[in-house]
C-alpha cells in the first residue's frame, strides 16, 4: 500500500468498506453524489468496488474505477475480475495492480458469477491475494435480480478457504444474509474471517415502493439481526462497517451504528473497532 494512503487510513474514524460506482449516465453511483454523503456524514474513507457482472448489468472495470476515483485520496480500491469467463486475464491485469500499488484489495462475486467460492480455479487469486497480504471481500447471500445464483455464496463455501489460506484476510459482505448463522459460524471459527454488514438496512433494491411501515418493520429486524450477531460472536473483533452505498445510505448506517451501541452497550473502543480498526487491521494498516 502506498504510504500515503496509509497515513490517510491512520488518521480515519469512519471507514466504509463496501461502496459502487458506476459509469452509466443514469445510475445514482455517481462519484461526485458519494463525496457529497461522505462529507456530509463525515466518512473519512470508503473501499470502492470493481465488478463484473457478465450476466447482468452494473459491471465497472478495474481500469474504469481507478479512473473515476483518481482524483479522490480518501476513495480506495479493491479490484475484481470475470472469474467465470475470463480467469486468466483478469489474474495478470490484477497482479499489474498490485505490483503498482493500485488496489489494496479483491471483491469476488459467487452468486453473480456462477463459481463456487471453494472452486480450485480460484485458487490462484487466493494466492495471488496472500502473496501481496491483501484481503479478499466475498459478496455473499442473496442475488436481488435474476441471474443470480444464491446457492454459489453460501457462507459455507468459505469456511474451505479460509482453511486452505490461514495466512488470507477474507471478508463476508452483506453478513452471507440469509445464512446470517452459517456466516457467523464461519467468523467464529477462522481467525482470517471478518463480516461486514453492509447493504441490510435500508437496501433500495429490497425496499422498493413499500410502505413506510414495513420498511420500519424491516429496519428494526435488521437492526436486531446484526445485534443477534455480535451477541452470538460474543464481541465486535470481527465485525466491520460497511453500508453497499448507494443501495443504503451512509445516514441509514450511521444511525444503524447508534443503536447497536445502545442496544449492546458498545464501549468506545468497539465501536471504534467497528467503524475502523477491524477493516485496518484486514488492510494490515497498524494505528
Ligand atoms: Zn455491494
Amino acid at each position: 500500500m502506498r504510504k500515503e494512503t496509509k497515513e490517510m487510513l491512520k488518521r480515519a474514524s469512519i471507514i466504509d468498506d463496501h461502496v459502487h460506482l458506476s459509469v452509466h449516465a443514469k445510475s445514482r453511483a455517481k462519484i461526485e453524489e458519494l463525496d457529497r454523503s461522505m462529507v456530509e456524514n463525515s466518512i473519512d474513507a470508503v473501499i470502492a468496488l470493481a465488478a463484473y457482472f457478465p450476466r447482468k448489468t452494473g459491471s465497472i472495470t478495474n481500469e474504469q474505477i481507478l479512473s473515476l476515483t483518481k482524483n479522490y485520496d480518501n476513495i480506495v480500491v479493491f479490484g475484481s475480475l470475470d472469474a467465470e469467463n475470463n480467469l486468466q486475464k483478469g489474474v495478470l491485469e490484477l497482479g499489474k495492480l498490485l505490483t503498482e500499488d493500485r488496489i489494496v484489495g479483491i471483491k469476488l462475486y459467487p452468486g453473480y458469477q456462477f463459481v463456487y467460492p471453494n472452486d480450485k480455479k480460484l485458487d490462484e487469486v487466493y494466492e495471488l491475494a496472500a502473496k501481496f497480504g491483501v484481503p479478499v471481500m466475498f459478496h455473499s447471500g442473496l442475488a436481488y435480480k435474476s441471474p443470480g445464483g444464491i446457492r454459489f455464496s453460501r457462507p459455507i463455501y468459505f469456511d474451505d478457504v479460509a482453511d486452505k489460506f490461514p495466512e488470507l484476510k477474507m471478508i463476508i459482505s452483506h453478513l452471507g444474509d440469509p445464512d446470517i448463522r452459517q456466516a457467523t459460524a464461519v467468523a467464529h471459527k477462522n481467525p482470517n474471517v471478518y463480516l461486514d454488514f453492509s447493504g441490510l438496512v435500508s437496501n433500495t433494491t429490497k425496499n422498493q415502493e413499500r410502505s413506510e411501515k414495513w420498511k420500519r418493520k424491516n429496519e428494526e429486524y435488521i437492526t436486531e439481526t446484526i445485534a443477534n450477531v455480535m451477541i452470538d460472536l460474543m464481541g465486535t473483533e470481527k465485525i466491520i462497517f460497511g453500508t453497499d452505498w448507494p443501495i443504503s445510505s451512509h445516514k441509514a448506517y450511521l444511525s444503524l451504528v447508534d443503536s447497536l451501541e445502545e442496544r449492546l452497550d458498545l464501549d468506545s473502543k468497539e465501536k471504534e473497532q467497528i467503524l475502523a480498526g477491524n477493516i485496518l487491521k484486514v488492510l494490515g494498516v497498524k494505528k
